[in-house]
């Protein structure tokens, strides 16, 4: 599935959050994911540069602000600190570089003013609006005709010439607002991800990623922007979205108050156990949130711990030249683990290959040498460490 990287690093960038509240176990999962693509890569061999967004411009700040009576952006500040405390909470350490909106928005007005050029996007009383009809691919990525489209209708608004048009920016005379060609105003949120990730990426990178149900707009809008821009195609050569989180048959959201917020979450497991947990789950598949489920992580990882201690309590009595046999041990789960990975990074598949390699080394008995021994526990810690379970 993977290619070759265009320039030597893998360039990926993955959709940020909008800080305006603490992250929840469902961001944890899409960030995990991308995290262990990101470790597995590495363990490759390859060099990766990975980017993520932090959407700091936004209509849910604006108005979560507008409620408590504070600074947008003072806001944003807060639960960006928050969310950093958690990534780093969660053991995910590998991002090269941030990047909030509002420190980008020349890039965004100068991507407006250049779609604009190309005539794809006109102004009109309330904004700037990508004209869909005029970029034929719209659609691709999630599968839709151009009639199925038109039946969506986003961001109602009545000065838009088609209701599948979508906002570049928006005209707002007070609160959180640019000065732009169009007067003061605000970036629409895919056009923030779009500049944000082609001014440090370039016109094409490697691996766009973020949650499956940014498919449709977000991810749509973002290759209309970018290839009616520079007419390079594709603007992302791969694409990894994550499934859901559900609770109880609905998605975990805010809104729908049945939230478990990551700091809350790592009080009662470790990051390893989530991290364990998540990964019994292929990323692209849904997946209902359970404590039972969780519980049973916990024990399976318990097990997986247990037979590593066993393993490094037997004394070595062997010889050099019983090295035959372990390592023979070693390169099939090696092999097994990358076969496992490389098909579409799978988690659930490379779990179960360290359980079968850990078990047999726990009852490998001490014909090794300390040289064997270390080699393969390097091999394990190495392989355990692409999901993130043992620290
Ligand atoms: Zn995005």
């Amino acid at each position: 599935m993977f290619q070759e990287p265009l320039d030597g690093e893998v360039k990926m960038f993955v959709c940020g959050p909008t800080v305006y509240d603490f992250v929840h176990l469902g961001h944890a999962r899409t960030y995990l994911a991308f995290d262990l693509v990101v470790r597995y890569l590495k363990f490759l061999g390859y060099r990766v540069n990975y980017l993520m967004n932090i959407t700091d411009v936004a209509e849910r700040i604006v108005q979560r602000a507008e409620r408590l009576k504070r600074d947008p952006l003072q806001l944003a500040r807060e639960y960006e600190a928050a969310f950093l405390e958690d990534m780093k909470a969660l053991g995910i350490k590998d991002v090269d570089r941030y990047e909030r909106a509002s420190d980008s928005i020349p890039r965004m007005i100068t991507q407006v003013r250049g779609l604009i050029d190309k005539g794809v996007a006109y102004e009109s009383e309330t904004g700037v609006y990508f004209e869909v009809s005029k970029f034929p691919n719209f659609g691709q990525l999630s599968g839709q005709s151009h009639e199925e489209l038109g039946l969506r209708r986003l961001e109602l608004c009545s000065s838009k010439r088609k209701p599948e048009d979508f906002s570049l920016w928006r005209k707002y005379s007070e609160g959180l607002a640019w000065d732009s060609p169009w007067g003061r105003g605000r970036p629409g949120w895919h056009i923030e991800d779009t500049a944000i990730s082609m001014a440090i990426l370039g016109d094409t990178y490697d691996v766009h990623g973020g949650a499956s149900e940014l498919i449709f707009p977000h991810h749509e809008a973002e290759i209309a922007q970018a290839e009616a821009l520079t007419g390079k195609m594709p603007f992302v050569r791969c694409w990894l979205h994550t499934g859901l989180l559900n609770v109880d048959g609905r998605k975990m959201s805010k809104s729908l108050g049945n939230v478990v917020r990551i700091r809350d979450a790592l009080r009662e497991s470790t990051a390893a156990e989530l991290r364990y947990y998540f990964a019994t789950f292929h990323y692209r598949e849904p997946m209902v949130f359970s404590k039972d489920k969780l519980t049973k992580a916990k024990q399976k990882l318990q097990l997986l711990r247990t037979s590593l201690s066993q393993f490094l309590a037997t004394e070595p009595a062997g010889a050099a030249k019983d090295k035959k046999r372990m390592n023979a041990l070693v390169s099939k789960a090696e092999i097994a683990f990358r076969r496992e990975m490389n098909n579409d990074f799978n988690a659930p598949g490379a779990l179960s290959v360290l359980h079968v390699f850990v078990k047999e080394l726990a009852k490998f008995g001490s014909r090794m040498d300390q040289e064997t021994k270390e080699t393969a526990e390097a091999s394990f810690r190495r392989m355990a460490d692409v999901i993130g379970i043992l620290s």
